[in-house]
């Protein structure tokens, strides 16, 4: 069984996931508010919306067979001093980034409870292990997700299925280079690889090639775990 659904495949990370999983066989479903527009298989869809969920994942079902293995990759970033957040941005960043998971899991788990086989690997965020000011909304999220992870590792996997989660640092794709052009990383993403280890900026590509490895046959002793791809810097 190699059928995937990726979420946010439309951009960055999740078309960086899809792309790979596509180039090692597997046959894979995205779904995006925004999907890519030469994707065949890609589904438009609000991943905060169980209705247009349940309905992208059966469209992608109908095509490819039974699902069973999720990559959640959309995500929407947030920035704003805590005291002036509104309880809308705060639901806002919260729905897409953690109860969109619970969404797409919920919509997925059938089929892998019937194939007893099933990988699961949440993106959450580095900004997770230390806090970020200004982002208390979306490191919130984030946190949640990775406990989220640990917890369905646990309870999935006498069923066979593996729950783990990526936390990437600073990835280069049109969420970062939206943030910085809107001056709200605290310097240039320059500036941030001077203060990374391996002196670079993330790519889609080094988040995909830790998705693909955490589905791989390999990895599937792997479960509960929190990868962090973040070039040695955990912010
Ligand atoms: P991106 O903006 O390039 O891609 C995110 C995709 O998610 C977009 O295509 C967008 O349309 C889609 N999306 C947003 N809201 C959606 C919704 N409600 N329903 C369906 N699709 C929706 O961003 P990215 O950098 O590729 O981010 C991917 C994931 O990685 C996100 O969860 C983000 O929080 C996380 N992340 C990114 C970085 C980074 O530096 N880029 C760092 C840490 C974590």
């Amino acid at each position: 069984m190699k059928n995937a659904i990726v979420t946010g495949g439309g951009s960055g990370i999740g078309l960086a996931v899809a792309e790979r999983l596509r180039s090692e066989g597997y046959h894979v479903g995205t779904i995006d508010l925004a999907p890519a527009p030469d994707d065949p298989l890609a589904q438009t869809a609000d991943v905060t919306d169980r209705a247009q969920v349940d309905a992208a994942f059966a469209a992608i079902r109908e095509s490819l067979g039974p699902i069973t293995i999720l990559v959640n990759a959309a995500g929407i970033d947030g920035f704003q001093k805590f005291t002036r957040m509104t309880f809308e941005e705060w639901q806002k960043v919260i729905d897409v980034n953690l109860n969109g998971v619970f969404h797409t899991i919920q919509a997925v788990l059938p089929d892998m409870i019937d194939a007893e086989w099933g990988r699961i690997v949440n993106i959450s965020s580095s900004s997770a292990h230390s806090g970020q000011p200004y982002m208390a909304h979306y490191v919130a999220a984030k946190s949640a997700v990775n406990g989220l992870t640990k917890s369905l590792a646990l309870e999935l996997g006498p069923s066979g299925i593996t729950v783990n989660a990526v936390p990437p640092g600073f990835v280069d794709t049109p969420m970062l280079r939206s943030a910085e052009g809107r001056k709200l990383l605290g310097g240039t993403v320059e500036d941030h690889i001077l203060r990374t280890p391996v002196r670079r900026v993330g790519r889609p590509e080094d988040i995909a090639a830790a998705c693909a490895f955490l589905i791989s046959e390999d990895a599937g002793y792997i479960t509960g775990q929190i990868l962090g791809v973040n070039g040695g810097r955990n912010t």
